[in-house]
């Protein structure tokens, strides 16, 4: 199932989601697929849950968009437990569309989290994954990548966002 993209506004997006403590069933299995679909029909690299509408932290990232398999990666109550180094690049959010900036980011970032088992595992990523792991990581604690920006570009997003709501193309 294929499920709509929730856009900034919603508050939804701005509060942290709440953690996962039932794993190893059909519900977050067809959840976790479902979030794949989902990111793949919006030509995502990764997709929070609350993105969806669905306060959980959960998140899947796969930067080959759907190439590579190998590259799918499931996030369940994930955490960042090191980062190095920075990298700076656009960055933009499915939640957000039509809009990138400039995010200064870690270049290196180790995170820990869990599996649809339950298994806690640690990976490291670096230049694009450390960056959507970072991003994902962030919608789960109720945070979005303009909270990164500086306050006149954000206000300015806030600004045509707004303008657009009211024309109703922001929905
Ligand atoms: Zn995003």
């Amino acid at each position: 199932m294929i499920y709509p993209i929730v856009k900034y506004g919603d508050q939804v997006l701005e509060r942290p989601a709440a953690v996962v403590t039932e794993f190893d069933n059909p519900d977050l299995d067809k959840f976790l697929e479902d979030m794949f679909e989902s990111m793949y029909a919006a030509k995502g690299v990764g997709l929070a849950a609350t993105q969806i509408g669905v306060s959980r932290r959960i998140a899947v990232i796969d930067i080959s968009v759907g190439e590579d398999p190998s590259q799918k990666i499931e996030l369940i109550n994930p955490e960042v437990l090191h980062v190095e180094g920075k990298q700076k690049g656009e960055e933009g959010c499915l939640s957000i569309p039509g809009f990138r900036e400039e995010v200064s980011r870690g270049k290196r970032v180790t995170i820990r989290a869990q599996n649809r088992k339950g298994e806690v595992f640690e990976q490291t990523g670096e230049d694009l994954l450390a960056r959507a792991f970072q991003h994902e990581i962030d919608h789960l604690f109720g945070k979005l990548y303009i909270s990164h920006i500086a306050a006149l570009k954000r206000d300015l997003i806030r600004r045509k966002v707004r303008k657009l709501a009211k024309a109703g193309e922001w929905a």
